[in-house]
């Protein structure tokens, strides 16, 4: 449940890019379930459990130029939340991994953050990224997702700094270890989540809910003063 009004999101537009599983998914279904109107991108599958109101893109963050024509094709934007992430355990220590990780996480964000930047404007709209525990920490099999993480925290004080005169906030969440597609690996592995949650003082997964409810009081207007954080929603996973 959320303690945020049932209707707060009506009449606001939501875009959710990487919108289509995971995390993102339960973001696009909380706008929804809050009157927002939401349309998502992402590649490949589409989670079974996205809302059926919801408009469905496929869209490669990659590729300079997809989503601006989708943007374009919008009259209105108040929310751009950035969820599309990849993870490369391993490979990352080669720098075509490396590459391909910052340019979907990082270079993404920044293209979608771009691509929505004037219509945000028109409406004082917002934006939410997904920052990760590795913003904070190395990862010895992830230089790329961590350097990608690093670089959303910063790009996300930047924008803020660079968008306020537009004025549209930019926030970041940092969830910790989250039940998703992206961390089965690490689900399945007794060994990792024993010391995941071992860490965790609240003692469990987080889960896509979890941190849904977050991006929804940064998009919030309960958030009005708020730009340039970067938010952990982790179970205190960063406190001890
Ligand atoms: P997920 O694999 O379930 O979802 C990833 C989403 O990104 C999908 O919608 C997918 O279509 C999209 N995507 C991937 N490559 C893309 C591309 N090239 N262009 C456009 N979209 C693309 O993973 P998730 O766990 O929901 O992750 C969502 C975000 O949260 C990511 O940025 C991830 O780094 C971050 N995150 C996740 C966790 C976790 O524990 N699951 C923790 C910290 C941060």
């Amino acid at each position: 449940m959320s303690s945020l009004r049932a209707d707060v999101f009506v009449g606001k537009s939501v875009l959710v890019v990487g919108g289509t599983s995971g995390i993102g998914a339960a973001v696009a279904n909380a706008f929804t379930q809050h009157g927002g109107e939401v349309r998502v991108t992402g590649v490949g599958a589409v989670a079974a459990e996205l809302d059926e109101a919801i408009e469905v893109f496929e869209s490669d963050v990659t590729r300079p130029g997809s989503l601006k024509s989708i943007v374009d094709e919008m009259d209105r934007l108040d929310v751009l939340v950035n969820c599309a992430g990849i993870i490369r355990r391993g490979e990352e220590l080669e720098p075509e991994a490396f590459a391909r990780v910052v340019d979907v996480n990082l270079t993404g964000t920044m293209r979608a953050c771009a691509a929505a930047r004037e219509l945000l404007a028109r409406s004082g709209g917002c934006i939410v990224n997904t920052a990760s525990m590795l913003s904070y920490f190395g990862g010895a099999l992830v230089p790329g997702y961590s350097a990608s993480k690093g670089g959303v925290v910063q790009l996300t004080k930047s924008l803020a700094a660079g968008y306020a005169a537009d004025r549209i906030r930019v926030n970041a969440v940092a969830p910790g270890w989250i039940r998703t597609p992206l961390t089965e690996e690490l689900q399945s592995d007794p060994e990792v989540t024993a010391r995941i949650l071992g860490r965790t003082p609240l003692g469990r997964w987080g889960t896509p809910r979890d941190v849904a409810r977050a991006v929804l009081f940064l998009a919030s207007e309960e958030a009005e003063f708020i730009t340039g954080t970067v938010l952990p929603v982790d179970g205190g996973y960063l406190a001890v």
